[in-house]
């Protein structure tokens, strides 16, 4: 971190901040140009809060050199961290992993139904909604508890692992006993207590990025889980506000490469989501797994227009056949591709 030193600041003031700096196991050097002094912070500088370091009297300005982030970064780790749920390997160097399923459990019936139909398809990961962060008080607001008892049911007889989101740190028992992995969405991407209590448990956890987040903030967010000591973070594109109207969300696609770029850790994107329509799921499925995803997220309903939520977004089997009939062809690996053929292989659940 490079401070810049006010003119007129007095050495007081400078020692005051070198103090401080000090105090966080951290070095300061002075340097004096010709007409401006800046500081130098020498040492592992995510520890500072930029803020705190502004509000010293002598600082007129700071740049980081590095990220903010530590655990989640390329930095810190090297190689990319592979998440294995119930046998499935989420990472870089693994197959695409497809997840599917409806935004909400609406019946036990119906999900065992759509999940044999993902399943069938070469899905492997089912996804449902139990609790549901509604726009509307008005609207469906999940199941609840019986959902997840319906997602626990799906898990027995279609044998795929779960993955549901949690609304609250009071909810997280119960999603411990009964899902594979916990989505965090993209209303709760900041809700830090929550982010703390996941990080003390060991279940893989999926963050999907707020809607109006930056790459930055999600990468921080992420940080709360890691630093609790909880490893297994998914991290979710899943289309950021614009004043593109065309489509419910924008797709943010660049943000893959440019997270696997400066993160070890798994990246899938939320085509369903990101665009609110069903037609472009199936391209924006392709662009994702070109940008380097390690999976893909999609809504499907085997009669999207009567799903409770969502459903001008749901695709039917039909569809989400095709998507992943063409999503199997091939992955983007360090820069390359890929060539897995025509087959629908995802590798086998082995714990369930
Ligand atoms: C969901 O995946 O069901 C969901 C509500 O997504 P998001 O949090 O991204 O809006
Ligand atoms: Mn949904």
């Amino acid at each position: 971190m490079i401070i810049t030193i006010k003119e007129n600041a007095s050495e007081r003031a400078i020692k005051a901040l070198e103090d401080y700096v000090q105090s966080k196991n951290l070095m300061l050097e002075i340097a004096q140009g010709n007409n401006m002094r800046i500081a130098i912070v020498i040492g592992d500088t995510s520890l500072l809060d930029d803020n705190a370091i502004r509000s010293f009297d002598c600082v007129s300005d700071l740049k980081r050199l590095t990220h903010p982030y530590k655990l989640v970064s390329r930095d810190y780790q090297k190689e990319d961290t592979v998440i294995d749920v119930c046998g499935i390997k989420i990472g870089q160097h693994e197959k695409i992993v497809m997840i599917g399923g409806p935004c909400s459990i609406e019946s036990e019936e119906t999900a065992i139904e759509i999940a044999q139909g993902v399943k069938e398809a070469g899905g492997t990961i089912f996804r449902g909604g139990a609790y549901k962060a509604r726009t509307s008080p008005y609207s469906f607001q999940g199941l609840r508890e019986k959902g997840l008892e319906d997602l626990a049911k799906v898990k027995k007889v279609v044998k795929m692992p779960i993955v549901s989101e949690i609304l609250s740190v009071e909810q997280l028992d119960e999603f411990v006993k009964n899902v594979d992995i916990i989505q965090v969405g993209a209303r709760n991407m900041q809700n830090y207590e929550l982010l703390k209590a996941l990080g003390k448990i060991d279940k893989p956890i999926l963050l999907k990025r707020g809607y109006a987040a930056t790459i930055e903030e999600l990468l921080m967010a992420a940080e709360y889980i890691l630093v609790g000591g909880n490893k297994k973070v998914i991290l979710c594109e899943r289309g950021i506000r614009t004043f593109a109207k065309a489509t419910r969300n924008t797709l943010d696609i660049s943000a893959v490469p440019y997270i696997k770029k400066v993160s070890h850790l798994p990246v899938i994107v939320d085509p369903s989501h990101g665009t609110g329509k069903r037609d472009l799921v199936e391209p924006m499925t392709l662009a994702a797994i070109a940008a380097g995803a390690d999976g893909v997220m999609i809504e499907v309903h085997n009669n999207p227009q009567f799903a409770w939520s969502d459903g001008a977004q749901c695709v039917n089997f039909a569809e989400y056949n095709k998507i992943v009939e063409k999503a199997s062809i091939f992955k983007i690996k360090d820069g390359n591709i890929t060539n897995y053929g025509r087959k629908k292989n995802y590798g086998t659940t082995k714990t369930l």
